[in-house]
């Protein structure tokens, strides 16, 4: 009991910051009132967007205009710090442009509720989450239905190369993975990015985006992560950032980012032909590899 009493006050130290932070007003821009109902495709326009983030001067993005033609795979590439992710942040409306705007199917993006993208957007990036519960919650979190629809699970498993786990695994779909419980069944670090892609395509999104998917994943089954992708109906538009010429090449368009300029667009074909920068930043992949 005295020790209780004497960790109040330093529990009481953790409850004022816990209050600033209730405090805080969010800095994310408005939401829309328009619910978008993602049963197309999407078609995303960037027009004429530039960029600086809040508290600098420096222009990350300068007026870059694109398209992600709906239902097709766009790779975006380019240098470190070229503003790849920044391109995404703009996309998923945790920053607002700071010129220019943003199309959805026609529509400025700022317009729709922001609860409504994302029940119909993924966004894997390079840092994903496990989480230590069962297989099947693996795939379900994050999807909006409740329902747990054993064969879309598997199927969605099997467009990742993991059916085999629900039956190699003790209890199958329902088993614990990690560490953190007893009998939990660790995963490799190439499983666990199959299990997060998985998750992202379970809810079928209008809009995938995928921050170097499958950099943990060998040459081979990031093959047929994505040949399995490519027979998913068209019905959903994706956007690799990808530095691995083997994932840019599963990509229809290529856009090249370049100091946050648009520096060129078209295939890998017509890069290595028109673009330098692009030519160089491909051979210095295939010699390093060359060996
Ligand atoms: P890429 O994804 O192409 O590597 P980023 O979009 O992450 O590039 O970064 C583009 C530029 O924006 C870099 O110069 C980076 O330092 C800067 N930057 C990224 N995030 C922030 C931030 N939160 N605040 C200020 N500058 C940032």
């Amino acid at each position: 009991m005295l020790a209780s009493w004497g960790y109040i006050n330093i529990f009481y130290i953790y409850i004022s910051n816990w209050v600033a932070f209730l405090k805080l007003n969010p800095k994310t821009p408005k939401s829309g009132d328009i619910p978008y109902k993602g049963s197309d495709p999407a078609s995303i326009e960037f027009r004429n967007v530039s960029f600086t983030y809040p508290g600098t001067s420096y222009k990350v993005l300068n007026n870059i205009s694109f398209k992600l033609e709906a239902g097709k795979t766009t790779a975006l590439v380019g240098l470190n710090g070229a503003g790849k992710t920044t391109i995404i942040k703009l996309l998923l409306r945790f920053y607002e442009p700071t010129s220019g705007a943003i199309f959805l199917n026609g529509r400025d993006i700022s317009e729709y509720s922001r609860d409504t993208l994302y029940q119909h957007f993924s966004a894997l990036f390079q840092d994903f989450v496990k989480y230590d519960r069962s297989l099947a919650d693996n795939v379900l979190f994050t999807s909006s239905s409740d329902d747990r629809d054993v064969d879309r699970i598997l199927k969605t498993l099997s467009m990742v190369g993991l059916k085999y786990l629900a039956n190699l695994l003790p209890y199958g779909l329902d088993t614990v993975l990690g560490r953190r419980f007893e009998n939990g069944q660790q995963l490799s670090i190439g499983q666990w990015q199959r299990l997060a892609m998985a998750r992202a395509l379970y809810k079928s999104p209008s809009l995938l985006i995928l921050d170097e998917p499958t950099a943990s994943v060998d040459a081979i089954s990031e093959n047929s992560i994505f040949d399995a992708m490519s027979q998913l109906s068209r019905n959903m538009t994706t956007v690799i950032v990808a530095h691995r010429f083997t994932t840019i090449a599963h990509s229809d368009k290529i856009i090249v980012i370049k100091d946050g300029t648009v520096h060129a667009i078209g295939s890998h074909t017509e890069l290595l032909e028109q673009s330098e920068f692009y030519r160089k930043m491909f051979y210095a992949q295939v010699h390093y590899h060359d060996y």
